[in-house]
Order: structure tokens, then sequence, then C-alpha cells
């Protein structure tokens, strides 16, 4: 077996492993450091018993696809413990304004007056399908007992987890969603890849997740706050949903950011300072002076303590990847 090339983020060493390779193959990975501790912040008392009883891992950046992996991954049989006990909005909250679902809630409802089909892969509590103009043909992909409610408002759910679409459901959709899902899968390529098999051709696939390409990744690495659930496997990026798009034989793809939570420019200005409070105490070195300058302000003193970074939503460090599927033939 090849051995594997790691570089550190600024200066390239070569370390010889063969434990650590993208899911792509690749073994040229980006070491960007050792993830934070998951499981500090707004989660449950057993998400946070389980989440610290596990190594944390390292994030990687795949050179080849421009994926983010924490590697080693927590096992299966943990992932699975923590799925079945939190409830279905553990991870999705309602569309709110200016987020990537109310983005598309809006688009589908003024541009699309005829009837589609559609399918939510990660319908979690179907909040965001309830916001679906009424005409549309619903289907959801869903393993929560959140499904039961879902069949209950007329929305057909096709399996529990995403795997590739059997005969009779290929190419059946004119538009597949999957938001808040993509850091979770094991493996996104093939996750990816099954989630197009539903996609006409023609049709569209939207995918939203967090984006390593934002620059708050450059400052805090390993220690952002989107590794805060153990449950994050891999992270998107503006350069991997463009790697995808020829994987995936998409005609087109276009890419738009969004936060995950709507803020004013007031707590945005705050979160980003506080990015770079948090990326200049993991630097170290000449940076501490930038610390030292940044804790005469309470504000950044009361972090003092903190190894990471808290959570900062607000920032534009979502992204939307939008799909279509080539024509027959193309
Ligand atoms: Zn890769």
């Amino acid at each position: 077996m090849a051995a594997a090339t790691i570089h550190s983020f600024k200066k390239p060493t070569n370390i010889t492993t063969e434990q650590v390779v993208c899911v792509c193959g690749s073994h040229r990975l980006i070491d960007l450091g050792e993830c934070r501790t998951p499981g500090l912040s707004r989660c449950s008392e057993f998400e946070h018993q389980v989440s610290t009883q596990v190594a944390p891992g390292r994030l990687y950046r795949c050179l080849n696809c421009h994926l983010g992996l924490r590697l080693p991954r927590p096992n299966d049989a943990v992932i699975a413990s923590l799925y079945e006990t939190l409830p279905a909005n553990r991870w999705h909250k309602a569309a709110v304004e200016g987020s990537a679902q109310h983005y598309l809630i809006k688009r589908l409802r003024n541009r699309h007056r005829e009837p589609l089909s559609i399918l939510d892969i990660g319908a979690f509590d179907g909040s965001f399908l309830a916001a679906i103009p009424n005409g549309f043909s619903k289907s959801a992909i869903e393993p929560s007992d959140a499904a039961a409610d879902l069949k209950k408002n007329g929305i057909m759910v096709l399996k529990p987890f995403l795997k590739p679409a059997k005969d009779v459901e290929a190419g059946q959709y004119d538009i597949v969603t999957m938001f808040d899902v993509f850091e979770h899968l094991a493996d996104p390529l093939e996750g990816m890849r099954s989630a197009m098999s539903y996609v006409r051709p023609g049709g569209k696939l939207f995918v939203g997740t967090g984006d390593m390409d934002h620059w708050s990744w450059r400052q805090t690495q390993g220690t952002h706050w989107y590794l805060d659930p153990i449950q994050h496997l891999a992270v998107g990026s503006r350069k991997h949903f463009r790697w995808q798009s020829t994987q995936l034989n998409a005609s087109s793809c276009r890419i738009f950011a969004f936060s995950h939570q709507p803020g004013t420019l007031g707590q945005r200005c705050s979160q980003a300072l506080t990015t770079i409070y948090f990326g200049a105490k993991r630097r170290g070195g000449i940076s501490r002076g930038l610390v030292r300058l940044m804790n005469h302000f309470r504000v950044f003193r009361q972090n003092a303590g903190k190894d990471a970074m808290p959570y900062t939503q607000q920032l534009h460090d979502h992204l939307l990847a939008e799909y279509t599927r080539a024509e027959l033939g193309k």
C-alpha cells in the first residue's frame, strides 16, 4: 500500500501512515489539528456523556476532492446510539428567515406554479416540506420517530436511511433536497451519488451544509464550532461541491452562501471578532499579543479560559449547492 503524505497547514511535512485516507481514495491530506472536545455546547446530557467518552479525532482536508474529514471517525455503534436517542428536531428547526431552506421555499412558491415532485432527505420534523406549496407531491427519507407523523401529514416516507434509489424510485423526482445531512455522512461521495439517483434528468438536487472555504475555518481549524457535535463527520466546501459536479454528471452547479441562523450586522461583527480571537489563541506565538490586546475588552476576556470558540451561527459559513442533473445522452 502506498504511504500517505500528510501536510501540516503552513509548513508541509511528510509523515508516513497508512491510516489516513480520504473517501475519494486520496492520501494527500492537510492536517488541520486535533478536533475540539465534542459535545460541550447545545446538546443533551446523554449526548454530552457519549461525546466526551469518544476520541474527537483530527481534522483533515483532502487536496484531491477538498472534503474536510474527522479521522478517525467514532465507530458506527456510538453514532447509532446517539441518533436513536435524539429528538427529530435536534438538528433542524423550522425554516427561518435568511436560511437556505427559507430561500428555497420562497423560490419554489414564486417560480413554480405547476406542481412538482419533491423528496427531502433527512426531513426531520417535516417543517421544510410543510412550507412547500400544497400542490407538490412530497416524499421523505427519515430515520427518526418523526417519520410516523410525516406519513400522517400525507408525506410518503420511502425509507429510513439514504441509499441508492431502487429502480422504481430512480430519476423520479423534479427536486431532491438534503439540508444538514451531508456532514453526518460517513461516505459523502456515496451519499451524494445516492441523492442524485432520485433526481430526474433536468431536475435539481439542493444540498445545504457547512462551508469549509469560509474564512473562519482558516482561523480556528479543528476547534471550529461546527465540530462540536461528534456526529459531524465531514465538512463540505465550495471547492468540494464544484469537484462533485463532475462525479454527479451535473450539467450545472451553483453555490450560494448562507448563515445557519439569522442575525444582525452587530451580531455578525461580534462573532467575526470572536472567531479572530480564538484563531489568535490557537496559533499562539506572536498572535498572543493580539489576544492580550483583545483581553482588555470584557467581551473577549470572558472567553479567556475557553479552549474552543462558541457557536457563531450568524456568520455566513454555510452554503447551498444547486445541481442540475444532465439530460439523458449528455
Ligand atoms: Zn478526497
